[in-house]
């Protein structure tokens, strides 16, 4: 999965901790329960904790653009020790109230986890921090827990997706997400092979379908 991953620059209260990589094992995600904060806000709030500073090790804008906040360094977005297992991700939004996340947002958040999974394989857990820790409604009722978690694993399982063109992969996610295309019986997408005529009768048909599912709610 390629991803790109903006460095925000942040004034640490004190130097971070590098993780060990080959003790992660989950991901967590977080909404801030505030509806517009951004990053520099967020890290405010959290210094003025007592934190290092931002608690996240991702951080994902309306925008759907990815930022690095803590990296690959221990985050602080759960209680420790816990930390030095599970990366946090953090949305921007306010998933109690906001009942809509941006497209743009989900998407990046899927590509992150499967990037993510990628990266450390060692991730076997990804799921809300409410999952991690049960004190808190975070990352919100709203939030879109299950899409996120199954499009992922549905995205993880195309053997060749890394083989589909940075223009076509949130289009790829999309249709994969829904069922629109699935990949042949092997497991491959096969992103630059041409449509027969069947194929494409399949796919009018699973699109057919759910627009007459929408009709019907
Ligand atoms: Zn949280």
């Amino acid at each position: 999965m390629s991803v790109e991953i903006i460095k925000e620059e942040f004034d640490w209260a004190r130097p971070l901790e590098p993780l060990d990589l080959s003790k992660v094992t989950g991901i967590a995600f977080h909404h801030m329960a505030h509806p517009t904060a951004g990053m520099q806000t967020i890290h405010k709030w959290h210094l003025d904790r007592g934190w290092a500073g931002f608690a996240y090790n991702y951080w994902i804008d309306f925008y759907g653009s990815i930022f690095e906040g803590r990296g690959l360094n221990k985050g602080a977005g759960l209680y420790d020790p816990l930390n030095r297992t599970v990366l946090s991700i953090g949305f921007q939004g306010d998933y109690d109230n906001s009942e809509i996340i941006p497209e743009a947002q989900l998407i990046a958040g899927i590509k992150l986890v499967v990037y993510l999974k990628q990266l450390i394989p060692a991730i076997k857990t990804v799921n809300g921090h409410n999952y991690w820790q049960n004190d808190t409604s975070c990352p919100g009722r709203y939030f879109p827990l299950e899409r996120i978690i199954e499009t992922s694993a549905k995205i993880e399982r195309i053997k060749d997706f890394d083989n589909i063109a940075g223009w076509a992969e949130d289009s790829a996610i999309k249709v994969i997400e829904k069922g629109i295309m699935i990949g042949d019986d092997q497991g491959f997408f096969n992103p630059a092979m041409p449509c027969t005529r069947q194929e494409l009768a399949v796919v009018v048909s699973r699109l057919l379908e759910l627009i007459e599912q929408a009709r019907r709610i």
